[in-house]
């Protein structure tokens, strides 16, 4: 188990180093800001939809690792996806980050999700895992408010 924590650690610093899909998309029609106030993470997600499907879809952050890696593989995830498809992710992630650690959730289920599985043992980073979602979601429920993980 340590091996696989440490493995995922690293793809976690990856992402982080080189997120993918990073950068202001030019042809979005919906966006959201997210922000954690209990790090400091910012982040604002363009998507472009069509026919109900995520065509696209770039994100920019300044914030921790945890949420900007977090950002980066769910954009990865994202993209191709239909509006229904990304709200089932979401529900399966936030499950995913929130269980009881004492519980392995099944990994092969969750793809390249499962990085975040460890974050289940520090309660503090579950909302900066959780942001760049909870951000999707509010930009394709067409909210234009910011959005806080509080
Ligand atoms: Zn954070």
């Amino acid at each position: 188990m340590d091996e696989i924590k440490e493995l995922y650690q690293e793809i976690i610093l990856d992402h982080n180093k080189n997120p993918k899909n990073y950068g202001e998309l030019e042809n979005y029609n919906y966006t959201s800001e997210g922000y954690n106030p209990l790090c400091g993470d910012r982040l604002n997600i363009y998507l472009q939809i069509e026919d109900q499907k995520i065509k696209d879809i770039r994100f920019v952050a300044s914030g921790c690792a945890i949420s900007k890696a977090s950002a980066s593989v769910m954009t990865t995830v994202l993209k191709g996806k239909s509006i229904e498809e990304a709200k089932e992710l979401f529900k399966k992630f936030q499950k995913l980050i929130t269980t009881n650690a004492g519980d392995e959730p099944d990994f092969k289920e969750y793809g390249k999700l499962a990085v975040f599985a460890g974050v289940r043992e520090f309660p503090t980073r579950v909302k900066c895992a959780s942001l760049g979602w909870h951000t999707v979601i509010a930009a394709l429920e067409d909210k234009n408010e910011m959005v806080t993980t509080e």
